[in-house]
């Protein structure tokens, strides 16, 4: 038995406690237990048997006098058996009908009856006593002893009733056997002796039995309302992981799970109901480059307070999450109006300069809407129909919000027609590289080819690069398109002249992935392409994507030996503190500003741009010069290097080298192309501006 005890869950109070112990001669044993718990416990048992205890009393009242029919007197004897069955019936009755349930009932009404019942003991037992000594004085040695008998089954009775109040079972035994004892050795009688002595023995032993029991009860209560207490603790705690698991750690606010959680409940309800809603996804402007140049503690702080500006117009209309990032989602209750309002009052709150650490840090917005059920009938449908606006609304005009609409749908279906082509194109064939010359426009010379990517799909036909790049780098395939386009630049330069540069593109996803820096410099080590003639386009945005990763990986390509270009300038971020920490060799002016030069204010931007360039030492090309007289203008304000339809188109291999012959290339000499000298305003151009002269 002590083995079953240790195998058991162990307990401060109970684990080591043996089954036969000399604990219950200790007086703490007998006191009234403290524990709520048990005292309630104990009173329900007692609800429960003291009413068969009184039963048992009457019972042997009534038998006592069939017993002792025709001995001593009568009348006593019924008046005494009478009462004992009026007072048992009364007491059963007030404990059956007239005592508390036990839910009902107080702790300190519990301990106050299993006191009462315990003090009750004294006279019930004390007068049960006196009856049965009454019964013996007058009995024959048969009815003796069948008073004996009543006399100890009463008193086992009694204590096995009240087995879970053990203070009153054991003033039972002690009420009952030891005067009865005492009075079979001074009447005399051996054999009676014996059977009380007897008696006393086994009534002892049944309190200790009963003391085990109760002890095992008390146990039982005690463990199970721990078992409560924990369960209650696990319940807590599970409520509180359910509740972290839905909050954003940095902001608290509601995050990605419970918005979809949110929205697929909201889905169901509006189903049901007919009723709409529009689901905004919200993304920050400027959030990277902030990140990026401040740290990630003030991009933290400002996530942070973006968050607290966001929550401030949540409402029992509006759920704002964070759904990672940059990125939050808005639950709208409401029609296209309502959101229109709500996508207002979100753009001009996230206007407004933020002040973190002395620094006043501009961010922005855009929202992506779709509402149900136009956009979409299920919660992923819907958000990534959202999603979607975003996305386009992001390319087209940042720090506004739109909606999803007809036309995205079509264009949307359209992307997915273009990812599966691209996913399943085999890109060695199906690629392929244009080559556009970079000419210097003082000696009408080829300064270098800039490669253009181009793809003729099995499925879809030609695609516009700029369309078939973003969905690469959404599909996370751009590394494999970059190295196909690289190696085949390559390839071509061992036919190009060796002092003709050579520009390659770079997106996004190219500059930050280590696996397609390592690609490039094998590529040109392997082809053994002086490093020199190589320059790596990459947009300001692509480089604020993830700026020290641009960083680390621009200065390992540099080392090598080749040189960078910020593509498209004017177009992106352009602050000039930023520019000027930027490791760069050429800056090429966008179309935008090279097309315009005409308008007011244009050129100057484009003088400033130049000027800027000369400080810096870095080389400045124009790009997109679509007429001679923009080659006159460009010219005329100091830029010497162009590229644009008006000098040459991007062409294919054969094509380049064919307009390259009637260049007379000469190696180290770039290559003079008369066809350009030829143009009457080439040739206006140079006798305007003659080449400067080499020194001899
Ligand atoms: P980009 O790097 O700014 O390339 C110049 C784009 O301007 C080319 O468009 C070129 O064909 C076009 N262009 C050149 N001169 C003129 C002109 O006088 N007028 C006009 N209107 N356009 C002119 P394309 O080939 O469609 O390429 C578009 C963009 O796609 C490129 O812009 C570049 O961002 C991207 N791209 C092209 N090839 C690659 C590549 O191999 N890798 C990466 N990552 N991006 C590429
Ligand atoms: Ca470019
Ligand atoms: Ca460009």
């Amino acid at each position: 038995m002590p083995v079953t005890k240790q195998t058991k869950r162990p307990r401060a109070a109970s684990a080591a406690k043996p089954l036969v112990s000399a604990s219950w001669l200790k007086p703490s044993s007998w006191a009234y237990s403290t524990d709520p718990d048990v005292l309630i416990g104990q009173y329900a048992n007692l609800k429960r048997q003291v009413p068969l205890l009184y039963l048992l009393l009457i019972i042997i009242a009534i038998a006592s006098l069939y017993l002792m029919a025709g001995a001593g007197p009568f009348l006593i004897i019924g008046t005494v058996a009478g009462l004992f069955v009026a007072v048992g019936t009364v007491r059963m009755v007030w404990w059956i009908w007239f005592l508390p349930e036990p839910d009902q009932i107080s702790v300190a009404e519990a301990r106050s009856l299993l006191h009462r019942t315990t003090l009750a003991v004294l006279p019930i037992c004390i007068s049960y006593v006196a009856y049965s000594f009454l019964l013996d004085a007058y009995g024959d040695p048969t009815q003796r002893a069948g008073v004996a008998i009543c006399l100890v089954m009463t008193a086992t009775g009694c204590i096995f009733c009240l087995m879970h109040l053990p203070q009153a079972a054991l003033l039972v035994n002690l009420t009952t056997m030891v005067p009865y004892s005492i009075y079979q050795v001074v009447s005399g009688n051996e054999t009676f002796l014996m059977v009380a002595l007897i008696a006393a023995m086994v009534t002892t032993l049944m309190i200790r039995v009963s003391l085990n029991a109760h002890e095992a009860f008390t146990e039982l209560i005690t463990s199970r309302a721990e078992l409560a207490q924990q369960r209650g603790k696990a319940e807590r705690l599970a409520v509180e992981n359910a509740r972290l698991a839905m909050t954003d750690v940095l902001t608290g606010m509601p995050n990605r799970r419970l918005f979809l959680s949110y929205l697929e409940d909201r889905v169901q309800r509006s189903a049901s109901a007919g009723s709409g809603f529009v689901v905004g996804v919200l993304d920050l402007d400027r959030f990277k480059p902030v990140n990026d140049i401040h740290g990630h503690a003030t991009g933290d702080y400002l996530l942070v307070e973006v968050g607290k500006r966001l929550q401030s117009i949540a409402s029992d209309t509006l759920l704002v999450a964070r759904l990672g990032g940059d990125e939050f989602g808005l639950l709208i209750d409401g029609d296209d109006a309502t959101a229109s309002a709500i996508g207002s009052e979100v753009i001009t709150l996230l206007h407004q300069p933020f002040l973190i650490d002395g620094h006043r840090l501009s961010l922005g917005c855009s929202i992506g809407f779709a509402s149900f059920p136009f956009a979409g009938t299920t919660a992923i449908s819907i958000f990534d129909r959202a999603d979607y606006a975003l996305y386009d609304v992001k390319a087209e005009r940042r720090g506004a919000y739109a909606f999803f609409t007809p036309e995205l749908e079509t264009h949307l279906r359209a992307e997915t027609e273009l990812e599966s082509a691209l996913l399943s194109a085999d890109l060695a064939s199906e690629l392929a590289v244009e080559l556009q010359p970079i000419i210097c426009l003082d000696t009408a010379k080829v300064r270098g080819v800039e490669a253009l990517a181009r793809w003729n799909s099995a499925l879809v036909g030609q695609v516009d690069p700029t369309r078939f790049i973003k969905v690469a780098e959404r599909l996370n395939i751009m590394g494999n398109i970059t190295t196909t386009l690289f190696a085949k630049l390559l390839a071509y330069a061992v036919v190009l002249p060796g002092d003709l540069g050579l520009s390659f593109n770079l997106s996004t996803c190219d500059i930050v992935s280590p696996g397609t820096i390592d690609m490039l410099i094998a590529t040109i080590v392997d082809q053994g392409i002086a490093p020199e003639r190589v320059t790596f386009e990459i947009t300001e945005t692509a480089w604020m994507q993830d700026y020290q990763t641009a960083i680390t990986h621009i200065e390992r390509l540099r080392s090598m030996g080749v040189a960078i270009a910020l593509d498209d300038f004017g177009t992106g971020f352009s602050s000039l503190s930023y520019l000027s920490r930027l490791p760069i060799d050429k800056i090429k002016i966008d179309r935008s500003f090279v097309c315009n030069l005409a308008e007011p204010g244009v050129g100057k931007i484009v003088t400033a741009i130049m000027s800027m360039c000369e400080t810096l030492g870095v080389e400045c090309i124009a790009e997109g010069v679509e007429s001679m007289e923009d080659c006159l203008t460009l010219k005329r304000m100091g830029c010497s290097l162009a590229q644009g339809y008006a000098l040459a188109r991007p062409m294919d291999i054969a094509n380049l080298q064919a307009w390259l012959e009637d260049g007379n290339c000469q190696p180290g000499d770039g290559c003079l192309q008369p066809g350009l000298l030829a143009l009457p305003a080439f040739a206006e151009l140079q006798n305007r501006y003659p080449p400067p002269r080499k020194a001899s």
